[in-house]
């Protein structure tokens, strides 16, 4: 996944943002469950509930290479060869939340989405994007047309809201994961309404975009398979500061 440049400094911004409050948020957040504590709903810091779904939850590789094509003599590509804009496809699940509020949340997604398919560049699959043998996207069943007819996305957002866990604003996780490239091609993004009432659109939107940042892959988890423009991985140096230092 590469970034347009005119959006690079934003993204750098914006995972410095998510990075400093996971890094505060860990203390609170040790435990294993997914039960964060009622107590404690001090903004910002237990605004993100990503590091209590991972705890639970790893993301699936899928084997994602053209079947039709073993056997042939001309085998064909998984992915194309040059960048485009990311394609997200959104699949609206569990919304629990009532029909008054069901379009203005939506706008959010939509809008995050969009941010995100304006920011980043992958290199499409040439098929559909089938999640085959994926039962579950942590909380969410994996539809049964997402698993044979596919859609034409590079990665598939399941979407859900409610009031389950009302000292979270949300999270966002990966489920599965192209089993070559190691990039997301599917997750969930979930917003608790609880304190809807106290939040502006702007600080929705900007939840809905930093817990999107995880679900595409700012994840501790997929840190070893960032890749650069040569090839190398990155060290541990070159993708960690010492706050020491
Ligand atoms: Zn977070």
């Amino acid at each position: 996944m590469v970034l347009n440049s005119a959006y690079l400094s934003v993204l750098i911004s914006l995972i410095s943002f998510a990075l400093s409050y996971e890094i505060l948020s860990t203390a609170t957040q040790a435990n294993s469950t997914i039960t964060p504590d009622s107590s404690n709903t001090a903004y910002p810091l237990s605004y993100c509930g990503f590091n209590l779904i991972r705890a639970n939850y790893k993301s699936t590789p899928l084997d994602l290479s053209p079947k039709s094509h073993i056997g042939s003599r001309f085998l064909q590509e998984t992915r194309e060869n040059e960048w485009s804009s990311l394609r997200i496809h959104i699949e609206y699940m569990d919304l629990n939340i009532p029909n008054s509020q069901i379009d203005y949340i939506k706008r959010i997604v939509k809008g995050s989405v969009k941010w995100y398919e304006n920011t980043l560049k992958v290199k499409r699959l040439t098929e559909k994007l089938k999640l085959e043998s994926l039962e579950d996207c942590v909380e969410v069943k994996v539809p049964q047309k997402d698993k044979t007819e596919g859609e034409d996305a590079d990665i598939i957002l399941y979407f859900t809201a409610g009031r389950k866990y009302p000292s979270i604003f949300g999270y966002a996780s990966n489920c599965a994961t192209d089993a070559e490239t190691v990039q997301p091609i599917a997750g969930i993004l979930y917003i608790d309404t609880s304190s809807l009432s106290q939040l502006s659109d702007e600080d929705l939107y900007s939840t809905a975009i930093h817990e999107m940042a995880h679900l595409l892959g700012f994840d501790p988890e997929l840190f070893p398979n960032f890749t650069k423009p040569d090839g190398t991985k990155y060290s541990t140096d070159e993708m960690f500061i010492n706050s020491n230092d």
